[in-house]
């Protein structure tokens, strides 16, 4: 591991502990879902929801599994091995599931992840991995997008990256304004993806986006 990731590392471990530290008890948990379901309007007690509360509790553990995952972790391993690739390597259609921040309501789209390999690459499995490490989290679709990128140029250190993200967010299409079939666009270009317009072209034409 190179200094840098390191660093990296020891941060993703200091905010696991404090998500660890800072987390009440199961118990207290259902108990709020049981407090949600009377504000609802139901009889909370009744037979058919007498194991939503528990259920609740373990979908959370699912959505919100991305706290306690280390994208370095993810990432580290790296394969030398190339023949001197070094053209874009790019993962269509990532399609994850997370929630806004603002209204806790699905957030549901794929996501495109492309890079530069300088010298290392990573089982494309991963690049999969790292963006369900960050959609399984609260989420703003702007700062999810930021994140994976960045978290892949910290660790690979490569040529550049660019992530794309369309995504619906249900918090705009079953509540609220309700526009169903509406969905957001959001990219983050790195390296030679933001500085060269031949590389930019290369992946919005390969995504579809051009
Ligand atoms: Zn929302």
């Amino acid at each position: 591991m190179t200094p840098a990731m390191l660093n990296l590392s020891k941060k993703h471990q200091q905010e696991r502990d404090r998500v660890i530290n800072r987390r009440p008890s199961k118990e207290h948990a259902e108990e709020a879902v049981r407090t949600l379901l009377a504000y609802s309007g139901d009889d909370s007690e009744r037979e058919g929801l007498k194991d939503t509360p528990s259920r609740v509790i373990r979908s959370f553990d699912e959505f919100y599994s991305g706290y306690l995952k280390d994208p370095v972790e993810i990432l580290e391993r790296t394969f030398e091995e190339t023949n001197g690739y070094d053209e874009m390597v790019l993962l269509k259609n990532i399609m994850f599931v997370s929630h806004c921040e603002h209204h806790m309501a699905p957030i549901i789209g794929k996501a495109h992840v492309a890079y530069l390999p300088r010298g290392r690459v990573v089982g494309i499995s991963k690049l999969a991995r790292v963006v369900e490490v960050y959609a399984r989290r609260l989420q703003i679709q702007e700062k999810m997008t930021a994140q994976i990128a960045n978290a892949i140029n910290g660790v690979l250190e490569p040529g550049g990256v660019a992530v794309i993200i369309e995504a619906e967010h249900h918090c705009m299409t079953t509540r609220g304004v309700n526009k169903p079939g509406v969905s957001m666009t959001t990219s983050k270009m790195l390296g030679a993806f933001r500085d060269d317009p031949r590389t930019r072209s290369e992946f919005l034409a390969n995504v579809g986006m051009s």
